[in-house]
């Protein structure tokens, strides 16, 4: 079978200051998406994330401010959804308590909020921790696609602190419904109708069966979550990957494998702690009723790559619509790997 992991290798050529003017040539690659087609570039820079910036002054600034989903304020500063669609307008489970966002993402849309904590470490987030605000994010789900049997998209989606464009320090997941598809999600849906088109098999199975054989962006596997490396990394370090293996759709997802999906997601987040990495994107991509699809997740490492504090997102990314990374995905990967495993 042809490749799934398509990619041109190439390099760009100077003299460098760094080698007393001598001739150098840096390699790199333009990476195409096995799902979706979208191309990335790809290479591989002595970069190492700073240090663990000190937060202090960022949770002093944002408590100032104001915080809506602290105790104090919630229940006086939030709003609460129309009555037939969340009787008691809100949701509560355990700790978290899902409303409306007050930003229209989409015809639905809830904010989760993990707890009472105005502030969690991202070492802290265990599976427990964010057991209640996931749990809550389902039931919205549900009771939207209850409500409304027209909604066919969901996704839960989370912004960790500012660095990732968050504007709330407050830990908070976004659940978005609707009837029309992000971009992504939509190349997604056409790439594995065009891969089942072309060879007759599902994109799933052949792109799992295919990164645990080459193992070289194989994280592991937790009950049917399967996880990997990116080969097409979206951020300027590379990101993770979350497969459900078994679910085509968030109205499916039980207890056990949401359990299964917080543990992997637990060991990512301590993963990316250790390699500094203080800020991350997760989404969670969805359907409703397209059995060959399958839910997916990607968690992606945001930061501040230099002192001056610029964004790690620039024109390529924002207009030419193309990802660029500095380091492959397979060199970080063994690593990404032991620690996932130890934490079993
Ligand atoms: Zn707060």
């Amino acid at each position: 079978m042809e490749t799934l992991f398509k990619k041109i290798q190439s390099k760009t050529r100077f003299l460098s200051p760094f080698k007393n003017f001598s001739l150098d040539e840096i390699p790199f690659e333009i990476r195409c998406d096995p799902l979706t087609g979208e191309t990335g570039r790809v290479f591989e820079l002595p970069f190492k994330a700073p240090e663990l910036p000190d937060m202090k002054e960022t949770i002093q600034r944002s408590k100032e401010i104001f915080c809506p989903f602290c105790t104090d304020s919630l229940g006086e500063s939030t709003p609460l959804f129309p009555e037939e669609l969340i009787r008691q307008g809100r949701i509560q489970v355990g700790h978290a308590t899902l409303i409306p966002n007050l930003v229209p993402f989409d015809t639905y849309a809830g904010v989760s909020i993990i707890s009472a904590e105005h502030y969690i470490e991202m070492e802290n987030f265990t599976a427990e921790v964010m057991r209640d605000a996931f749990s809550a994010a389902l039931l919205f789900i549900q009771k939207v696609a209850n409500f409304d049997p027209k909604v066919r998209y969901f996704s839960i989606n989370w912004n960790y602190m500012p660095q990732s464009g968050s504007s709330l320090v407050h830990p908070h997941l976004q659940v978005n419904c609707g009837y029309v598809p992000t971009n992504h999600l939509r190349l997604q849906i056409e790439g594995c109708n065009r891969y089942r088109n072309e060879h007759g098999t599902s994109f799933w199975r052949d792109f799992i069966n295919a990164e645990k054989e080459n193992r070289e962006r194989y994280i592991g596997e937790i009950g049917s979550t399967f996880w990997a490396m990116s080969f097409v990394p979206q951020t300027f370090l590379p990101d993770v990957s979350c497969i459900f293996n078994e679910h085509y759709s968030l109205i499916q997802l039980g207890v056990g494998e949401l359990e299964c999906f917080l543990q992997g997601f637990s060991r990512i987040l301590y993963y990316f702690n250790q390699e500094n990495i203080p800020a991350f994107n997760m989404s969670i991509f969805s359907v409703k009723d397209d059995e060959h699809f399958r839910v997916n997740a990607r968690i992606c490492p945001r930061l501040f790559p230099r002192p001056i504090g610029n964004s790690d997102r620039a024109f390529l990314q924002t207009l030419h619509k193309e990802s660029a990374t500095v380091r492959f995905p397979e060199s970080l990967c063994p690593r990404a790997r032991k620690i996932f495993n130890a934490r079993s």
